[in-house]
């Protein structure tokens, strides 16, 4: 039998870590057995129900590269795949049918009041809350009748059978035992006709031939009422596999605090996909050996349940600067420049800095300025269309530095403004220094006798200035040359970075350090 899996969301807002993860563990683990991804869109709850959500997922899934053979978007021989739409087409109605007949469900009239005053008698009592039958697990067929002629509301209700105990069968963790008597009965057919989401799922599951259930670890608790629809029916259930939660680095449950934020978030503040995908994946699932920079095809290959483990994953986002890092350095110029002006042009990208809020600014640091952010990448986006090779260049430079690609924007600003900002303490530190003068004197002089001064050139030039100088060390050299040119103390190798910038760049730069000289 082949795998057929299924991302089931509530499309009743955005997407965010925890499901990506779910959807990432489908993905990966269909195509690791030439199965089938399936996305159904579970939109029964129509009072949560957002419209913006299901083109939400569609385009944050697209946009990490997640596919699916089978969905709303895609068609496939089980549609539809939007619950609403399955229900009119009368599918819930004819298998809620075949539970009453059975007896594993029952109607059940109690009014709202009447619910309430039931509630509250529980709690008063200190009795466990749900409801246990009420009036109407029990009735008599006339007494139903009668209810039922004379007009009044009723959902449906999973008759959950008593005194005994109900042993599932997880896949991670193996048998999990309920006690029936602790399972109020569910509501799985709402009064307005509606299926609830146990019972829509479960009849899906099933019809839509699902042989893995992947979902995050709080649905354990609905797994028993789930389990016990299978039995009911008789059908033989799929393996249901809950995913270890999703916790900080602090072992607390995953929140917003942490990170557990819109996933085209990530997008827009610079992560690539492949690192994204590959941080995520290592979330409570391990390849069984030490690897943690794993590409897709990787993931793919090396996918299995059995990796996945009983303990909470941990949220650290420190790992994933470091794989975006390392992804970032892995690449090509030309790709890397290639991805970074797709990042600036995506338009998300853009209104994400422009709105940002930086609400969480690091000790001693200035709040981050995303209109800044986003108009150094803006200028990024004008240089590409300017003089391509030259920004390449400078992006080589730039790699190694960089964790982000929102971070490209202020490491090759430098490159790109005609006036670079100047480090005020660093012009104090060295623009009075005696030499200076004569540095910036030998530099021009060098590069207007031969404007092609290539590494070695430039090498040599600072290196015979601080032996003509009798300087026992370089730093006298290369630091004030360095303030000169970039307005910086650190950045890429120094020879490299005055190839790159040409005579140009270097001769306008050296007349501005003149004016700023104090000695
Ligand atoms: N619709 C549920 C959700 O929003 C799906 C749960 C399941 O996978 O069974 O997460």
């Amino acid at each position: 039998m082949s795998v057929r899996v299924r991302f089931a969301p509530s499309p009743t807002g955005l997407l965010h870590i925890g499901a990506l993860r779910t959807v990432l563990f489908d993905f990966v683990f269909a195509a690791r057995h030439g199965g089938t991804n399936i996305l159904r869109i579970e939109d029964t709850d129509r009072e949560r129900y957002n419209p913006e959500s299901e083109a939400e997922f569609i385009e944050t899934l697209a946009w990490v590269g997640i596919t699916f053979q089978e969905g709303p978007h895609v068609g496939g021989p089980h549609g539809p795949y939007r619950q609403s739409e399955r229900k009119e087409a009368g599918i819930y109605a004819k298998w809620i049918q075949v539970l009453l007949e059975k007896g594993h469900a029952y109607k059940a009239f109690e009014t709202k009041e009447e619910l309430d005053e039931m509630r509250e008698f529980q709690q008063v009592n200190k009795q466990p809350t749900g409801y246990f039958g009420g009036n109407w697990r029990d009735a008599s067929p006339e007494k139903v009748a009668e209810a039922e002629a004379a007009g009044k509301p009723y959902v449906i209700r999973q008759r959950i059978p008593r005194d005994r105990k109900v042993v599932t069968e997880d896949f991670i963790r193996g048998r999990v035992e309920f006690d029936s008597n602790t399972l109020p009965d569910p509501v799985l057919i709402k009064a307005d006709g509606m299926p609830t989401y146990h019972f829509a799922a479960m009849v899906d599951d099933h019809l839509m031939e699902i042989t893995h259930v992947l979902r995050g670890e709080e649905w354990i608790s609905s797994f028993p009422y789930h389990w016990v629809l299978f039995e009911q029916f008789g059908w033989t259930p799929p393996v249901f596999v809950h995913c270890p939660v999703i916790v900080g680095t602090d072992g607390k449950k995953l929140s917003k605090r942490h990170g557990a934020t819109r996933v085209l978030d990530y997008a827009a503040q610079g992560y690539l996909k492949g690192s994204l995908k590959n941080f995520i994946a290592l979330i409570g699932w391990s390849p069984g050996d030490d690897r943690e920079l794993l590409t897709e095809a990787e993931l793919i290959a090396s996918f299995s349940l059995e990796g996945l483990q009983p303990s909470p994953g941990r949220f650290d986002i420190e790992k994933l600067k470091w794989i975006n890092g390392n992804e970032i350095r892995s690449m090509s110029p030309d790709a890397c420049l290639g991805a970074l002006l797709d990042y600036i042009n995506t338009p998300y990208t853009r209104e994400y800095w422009e709105a940002f809020v930086d609400e969480n600014p690091m000790p001693n640091k200035p709040p981050i300025d995303g209109k800044q952010i986003w108009a150094r990448l803006d200028r990024v986006r004008a240089a590409a269309a300017q003089d391509r090779e030259y920004l390449t260049k400078a992006i080589a430079e730039e790699q190694a530095r960089v964790t982000t690609l929102a971070d490209f924007g202020e490491a090759v600003e430098f490159f790109l403004l005609e006036e670079p900002p100047m480090d005020a303490k660093a012009v104090e530190k060295w623009f009075g220094q005696s030499h200076v003068p004569a540095l910036l004197d030998t530099i021009e002089a060098a590069v207007k006798a031969n404007p092609n001064l290539d590494i070695d050139g430039f090498q040599e030039l600072l290196i015979g200035f601080q032996t003509e100088q009798g300087f026992e060390k370089l730093g006298p050299v290369v630091h004030p040359t360095r303030v000169a040119l970039t307005g910086k103390t650190f950045g890429p190798g120094l020879y490299q970075l005055m190839a790159i910038l040409g005579p140009d760049r270097i001769l306008a730069r050296l007349a501005r350090a003149r004016t700023l000289l104090t000695s």
